[in-house]
């Protein structure tokens, strides 16, 4: 068994979550830059080469990549050798983290404490959504995402007939889609979780929402509807900022999970082209 110290935990933490801050991942900007070549609308070419441009200034400069800095998600996969030192205080340690990264970078603080009465700024964008899991896999693997309202806004959560089709999935997400993608400046990237319950599902398209862009399903069948749907939505011709062209959305990528035979979730979760990820791995000596 290998120790960590949560002291370690909470430095890296820090340090992935100005990288996310500061960072459009690598696969993101790649989708980007092969969607402005595609693109035969000037304006769609325009706004997709301005986003690599802002993603440039933010990176060099250190400047958050949107004024929406994000609600933090912290995901904790921890291997069968790790014994975190410390850990009844790790979640409150993780909190001060986020705290202290977003007063001390001037990062937008966007929570506020309750949703309905008083909805007062808590003044850190604390509280994070922190999540521990246990894998097969040797080391601590810290993930951090950073979710903007816009795109928070337009997930969508549906428990459909067991007898659901690919054809009403299709039609389903083209639904959300037309709708909402212009609150979440596109292009977006759709996650979109099916099977589990009503509660994992969700879990299922966050997971696939941030997974990254080069990552097909490794089921041939689901691969092949992740094609299909991104397909769909790109002839919508909605176009990146709304404002017509090819990329509407530069992926769709889904994740599954078995479900209760009487049931079939379908999790929609709307990524906007600002998604931020940073993860890395602790493995001690
Ligand atoms: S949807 Fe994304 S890019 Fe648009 S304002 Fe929100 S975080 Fe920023």
């Amino acid at each position: 068994m290998r120790n960590i110290k949560t002291t370690t935990i909470i430095k890296e933490a820090k340090r992935l979550l100005i990288e996310a801050s500061f960072n459009l991942p690598c696969d993101i900007i790649e989708a980007v830059k092969s969607a402005a070549k595609k693109e035969i609308s000037e304006r769609a070419k325009k706004i997709l080469e301005l986003t690599l441009e802002n993603a440039k200034i933010a990176r060099k400069q250190k400047l958050p990549l949107c004024q929406d800095c994000g609600l933090v998600y912290i995901d904790l996969d921890i291997g069968p050798d790790i014994c975190i030192e410390d850990s009844s205080n790790l979640n409150n340690l993780l909190n001060q983290a986020v705290a202290d990264i977003y007063i001390s970078n001037y990062l937008r603080k966007s929570i506020v404490s309750d949703p309905l009465y008083e909805r007062k700024n808590t003044s850190g964008n604390t509280p994070a959504i922190i999540s521990t899991s246990f894998t097969s896999s040797p080391g601590l693997h810290i993930k951090i995402y950073l979710k903007g309202g816009g795109s928070e806004n337009c997930s969508y959560l549906y428990m459909l007939n067991p007898s659901t089709g690919e054809d009403e999935i299709i039609n389903l997400v083209l639904d959300v889609v037309k709708k909402n993608v212009t609150k979440c400046c596109p292009p977006v990237i759709v996650g979109i979780g099916v099977g589990g319950t009503s509660s994992e599902v969700v879990k299922l398209a966050r997971t696939a929402s941030f997974r990254n862009l080069e990552i097909r399903n490794p089921d041939k069948r689901y691969r092949q509807l992740e094609k299909k749907i991104l397909g769909a939505i790109n002839e919508t011709g909605i176009g990146p900022q709304g404002l017509g062209g090819k990329t509407t959305a530069l992926v769709c990528n889904i994740e599954y999970a078995p479900c209760h035979m009487a049931s079939f979730p379908l999790a929609v979760f709307m990524g906007c082209h600002s998604t931020r990820r940073a993860d890395s791995k602790i493995s001690p000596p």
